[in-house]
């Protein structure tokens, strides 16, 4: 039994959701987080409240898997939030899973967080060292403690409070028995979104979990904004400025739906740019443009649409893969890849291709790939790349191998190009990145690419310590 673990790709940690005022809270978020699976396949919880108390239901696995008819029944109310999650290595258990839900003095709340917070580990030690016991391992446990422990007058300035305490990335829902709170941090690291469904107010991690729901999209949560609403409207408390921005480009790269809109702009629109900015950066000879389906094919739209080159699809992937999979006896070679992926010899026979990805990780699969492509009859394989190479670990929530493991921060690039076998090998630049990302090194986060990081690596900074969401 082998696990289809997709080593070809940075994961993502967490995806939220939160809706009030609406009589279907609960169910409108299980099928906003059915549109966020994307963002975390581990775990998925909803907690809601009719107002007089708050029901959780979280369980490991999909998101349709968890919520059948019995376990949406007893999450009543007009008001909810809903979490999806991956976890990091040793962080993979049901009680990591989100929401979470704590007793404070302000009454009780429940908190969903995309992020990884810098300094949760020098403040769980300080928690713990005057009396805090944790339930988890999760750092957005960390916020509940400040909260409940806050002397702060009302639960908006306890969670103010909180959040200047702390360090990083994070993207917030909370829910109270009657109120809905939302806040991102001042850097805007991850995506949260507003949006309204008639009166009932709606935030979540991408837009595609507005558009399932029929809800309109307002506007971004700001960086450093608190949105506080309790049935009256949505009231804005900014609580944190930051001299600088350092939105995930990772987002635009690959983890965001291209159906959506990201730090308020159109990720299809910035993903084909990247195809096109990766075309004039490094044109190729060639007959077709192909991608690694899914993820790299609108990137590859726009490397044909600007080098004039025609599209093709030589690569088919299979969307019915489980998570778990029986290994033949007897091993057939490249299973792992063949399994997920197959080619068309048809398209592909006698042509020079470029092959378009959007990240190389580790590099395996690519491997395969090209060998399974060159088994098709290809005559050169022209391999684009429409990120960097990725050189250094996320701390900010998104589950990176280590350092190590990363074959661009070991390898040149023509040692990986000698390695997965192709005629040539490109990246596109940071600045090419940037460039079409509609911004530049103050707006957005390239740390994985420059291994320079915007926001104080503080606990991480110590050899020891490795991000766990
Ligand atoms: S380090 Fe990379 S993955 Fe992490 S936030 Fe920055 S750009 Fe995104």
């Amino acid at each position: 039994m082998m696990n289809e673990r997709d080593d070809e790709h940075l994961r993502d940690a967490c995806g939220v959701m939160g809706v009030q005022r609406h009589p279907e809270a609960a169910r409108l978020c299980y099928l906003g987080l059915y549109a966020l699976q994307h963002r975390g396949q581990e775990s998925g919880g909803i907690v809601a409240s009719d107002g007089q108390k708050l029901v959780r239901h979280v369980e490991m696995g999909l998101v349709a898997d968890i919520f059948d008819k019995a376990a949406l029944e007893p999450l009543k109310g007009s008001l909810a939030i809903g979490h999806v999650r991956y976890s990091t290595a040793g962080g993979s258990s049901l009680s990591n899973a989100q929401p979470l839900l704590a007793t404070t003095t302000h009454g009780t709340l429940a908190v969903a967080h995309n992020g990884n917070l810098t300094n949760a580990l020098t403040l769980r030690r300080q928690l713990e060292a005057s009396g805090s016991i944790f339930q988890t391992t999760a750092d957005s446990e960390v916020l509940l403690h400040l909260v409940a422990r806050s002397t702060a007058p009302t639960l908006r300035e306890a969670i103010v409070k909180a959040l200047r305490q702390v360090e990083g990335a994070y993207s917030l829902v909370f829910c109270t028995k009657k109120e809905l709170i939302a806040a991102r941090d001042p850097y805007g690291v991850r995506p949260l979104a507003l949006g309204r469904l008639g009166k009932a107010i709606v935030v979540a991690s991408e837009t595609c979990a507005f558009d399932l729901i029929g809800a309109k999209y307002v506007r971004e949560v700001k960086p450093g904004e608190l949105l506080y609403a309790n049935g009256g409207g949505v009231k804005s408390f900014p609580f944190a400025q930051s001299p600088r921005q350092a939105h995930c480009s990772f987002e635009n790269i690959y983890f965001s739906r291209p159906d959506g809109l990201i730090f308020g702009k159109s990720v299809y629109m910035v993903r084909k740019e990247l195809g096109r900015q990766l075309a004039r950066e490094a044109p190729a000879k060639a007959d077709l443009v192909i991608a690694v389906p899914d993820s790299a094919n609108v990137a590859a739209v726009g490397y044909a649409e600007e080098s004039g080159i025609p599209y093709g699809l030589g690569l088919i992937r299979s969307h019915y893969i489980g998570r778990t999979f029986i290994e033949p006896k007897q091993s057939i070679r490249d299973f792992g890849a063949r399994i997920k992926y197959n080619a068309v010899p048809e398209a592909l026979r006698e042509k020079r291709i470029v092959l378009v990805d959007d990240s190389i990780v580790r590099g395996t699969t690519s491997r395969k790939l090209v060998r399974m492509l060159r088994r098709a009859g290809v005559r050169a394989i022209h391999m684009r790349i429409s990120s960097p190479p990725i050189v250094g670990s996320c701390y900010y929530g998104i589950d990176t191998p280590t350092k190590k493991e990363l074959i661009a921060a070991t390898h040149s690039v023509d040692q990986i190009s000698g390695y997965l076998g192709v005629d040539s090998l490109a990246y596109l630049s940071v600045k090419g990145l940037l460039k079409a990302c509609g911004g530049d090194q103050q707006r957005f986060c390239v740390g994985c690419f420059t291994d320079q990081y915007p926001i104080p690596l503080m606990d991480f900074a110590k050899k020891d310590v490795r991000p766990v969401c």
